[in-house]
Parts: structure tokens; sequence; C-alpha cells
């Protein structure tokens, strides 16, 4: 299959590939999403094959506004209106009761027949166009192949997925760069099921209490959203994450580390530190945004040959900073090293 790649001005050609079943690479400000009708259980099935993905991992469903909330959810809390109200078109995805009678509801292969959607709006103008010119609710995980870092640029989506899709829609670098906040509403208090652009703090500041799911928190605990339990965004070479006190405790570290082999994904102004390795910085420790913003591009770059081993510092677990450690927790298998 030829994959096109379409510019921003082309939206009414992908509404149109996607209203006849087939797939679109969507640009997000969180990650590149791999676009489908969810009123098409076909089309919803290859998004499955494509990425390789598990069959017990649901989707997202991508809506053009809260508007929607009514139309595929049911029972739908005061609190997702706020919520929606607040934060969409954004990086925040809700979990709700899904409606499972009457033509058309979501079908069980989007949720991976669970009683629950999860939905969000993704804040982009031309996948908002696209969403709403097809005027039907988008299915989407990130457009990357299962267990690779999640795709921020239509190159990185044309790499996974050159003819395998019909279209890819390049509408420029993902802003966030690290996938949405879910939050579960269908349990009370509220529960973060995956940390993401929108903080813990910032939703706390809108609803009274927001727990975070035992599975994020307690190892061994199985995490509510089904995709959190897998092995993610891993690049080839083995992945150490180091938490560390300071720049220095980092560079002694990596200096009794063989050179041969290694890549260290350090901060903004360390890159001098470690002579005869790879080196890369991610954005700046104290501006967490920068590093969500590009870690998923480092690891990809990373992905060669030749580097077999890749030390990363690690962030504060504040602000965005908590959903990039999440990311590169699952990067490294769940190993974390503590200086
Ligand atoms: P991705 O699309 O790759 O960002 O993955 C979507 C994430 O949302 C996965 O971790 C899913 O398990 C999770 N998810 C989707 N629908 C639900 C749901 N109804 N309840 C809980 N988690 C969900
Ligand atoms: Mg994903």
């Amino acid at each position: 299959m030829k994959t096109l790649l379409l510019t921003s001005a082309e939206a009414e050609k992908a509404a149109s590939i996607l209203r006849s079943g087939g797939l679109v690479a969507l640009p997000t400000e969180t990650v590149y999403g791999l676009g489908a009708s969810a009123l098409e259980e076909e089309a919803v099935k290859r998004i499955f094959e494509v990425k390789g993905r598990p069959q017990d991992n649901p989707l997202i469903i991508h809506v053009a506004g809260p508007e929607a909330l009514s139309e595929w959810c049911e029972a739908v809390p005061e609190s997702a209106y706020i919520l929606a109200e607040r934060y969409w078109p954004g990086p925040l995805t809700l979990v709700l009761r899904c409606r499972k009678t009457g033509e058309p509801h979501i079908p069980d292969r989007v949720t991976a027949g669970l009683d629950t959607v999860a939905v969000r709006c993704p804040d982009h103008p031309a996948t908002l166009e696209v969403i709403r010119l097809a005027g039907v609710p988008v299915a989407a995980p990130s457009a990357n192949l299962s267990g690779k870092p999640s795709t921020t640029t239509a190159l990185h989506c044309l790499h996974d997925l050159e003819g395998k899709v019909e279209a890819i829609l390049d509408g420029g670098p993902c802003r966030v760069g690290l996938e949405s906040t879910i939050l579960d509403l269908t349990v009370t208090p509220p529960r973060v099921l995956r940390p993401g652009g929108i903080t813990l703090e910032q939703l706390r500041e809108s609803l009274r209490e927001v727990e975070l799911d035992r599975g994020l928190v307690l190892p061994g605990e199985t995490p509510k959203a089904p995709g959190m339990k897998y092995r993610h965004y891993a690049p080839s070479a083995e992945l150490t994450l180091v938490r560390c006190r300071d720049a220095e405790a980092f560079i002694q570290y990596a200096k009794g580390v063989p050179d041969e082999g290694t890549a260290v994904l350090c901060w903004t102004g360390e890159e001098n530190a470690f002579p005869g390795k790879q080196v890369l910085a991610y954005g700046r420790g104290d501006e967490p945004e920068t590093l969500a913003a590009h870690v998923f591009a480092a690891l990809r770059e990373l992905d060669r040959p030749e580097i077999s081993r890749i030390l990363v510092r690690c962030p504060e677990e504040d602000g965005v900073g908590l959903a990039v450690v999440n990311r590169l927790k699952k990067a490294a298998g769940g190993k974390i090293l503590c200086l």
C-alpha cells in the first residue's frame, strides 16, 4: 500500500479516508495517533494488526468537544463537564461508562469489552478539523509499533507505518510530547490511571480529591489501564534510569561504565561531561515540560545498532515530571537505580 503524506490543509482528504474505513496517522498536542473511525469495526481491527497491539488494550476515542460525551457515554458525572470545560481541547482523557445500546454505539473492539470508554478532545487544529469533517469519533492509539517509543513527528510515523496505513497527516512536532493523562471518573474518588500533560496538581485544583492508581505507585500491583502493564517505549539497548542528587553524582557513575556502546541521555548543559560516550541532552532538568517534549524523539534517536546501553538522568516526579519518569521507568523495564 502507498502511504500518502498529507499536509494540515488536507483535512478533508484525511476525513474521507477515515469515513471509508481507512487508517490515518494524525498529529495531536500529545503524540501522533493512529486513527480510524471508532464505528468501523474492521478499521479498528486493523489498528491492532498494524501496531501489533494486544487485543486486551482498549483505544481512546477522540471527539470534537464535550457535547460528544452524552452521545457515547452514559451516567456522565458533572465532574466530566467541569474538567472538559477547563482542559479540552487538551491532554486529558476521561474514562466514563460506555453506552452499549442504541445505534450507533462504540463497539467492544474499541473498549476491549470493558463497560467503560476513554474519551478525549485533542488540541490540534488540523486533527480537530478532521474529526469534525469525518463526523465520527476517531479511535486512536499512539502511532508507533507496539512496544516502541511513541511518535512525535510525521517522520517517526513514516518510519513505523509506511506501507501499512493509507495516510499520515503532517502537523509538525507534538507540543507536549507525552500521551494524555487518563482520569477514571467511574470510581470515587477519581483516579489517575496514567500521568500525562495535565498534572495531578492541576486536577486537584479542579476536583476535591484525586488519587493515583495503585498500579502506578506500588510495585507488583496490576494497573487498571490495561495498557499500563506492558513494557513500552523501549529502544533496543538496555536502558538504566539513574536517580541522583546532582549532576556530579551522575557524571561519576557514568565514568565507571565502559565507553564502548554506551549512550548518555542527560540534561541541557551537561553534554560535555561524558567524553568518549555518545551524548544527547533531552531538555532542562528544572523545566520538565522540555524533557517531556523531547524524551520520545531522544529514545528513537538512540535506537541504533552500535548502542547497547543507555544511561538516563531521571527528573524529579513533580508536575509533568511524574509522567516523564513513568514513561522512562517503562522503557527501563521498571528498573531504576538510586545513587
Ligand atoms: P495509547 O492509545 O497507546 O495512548 O493507549 C491508551 C491507553 O488508554 C492504554 O493504556 C489503555 O489501556 C488505556 N485505556 C483505554 N481505554 C480505557 C478504559 N476504558 N479504561 C481504562 N484504561 C483505558
Ligand atoms: Mg501507546
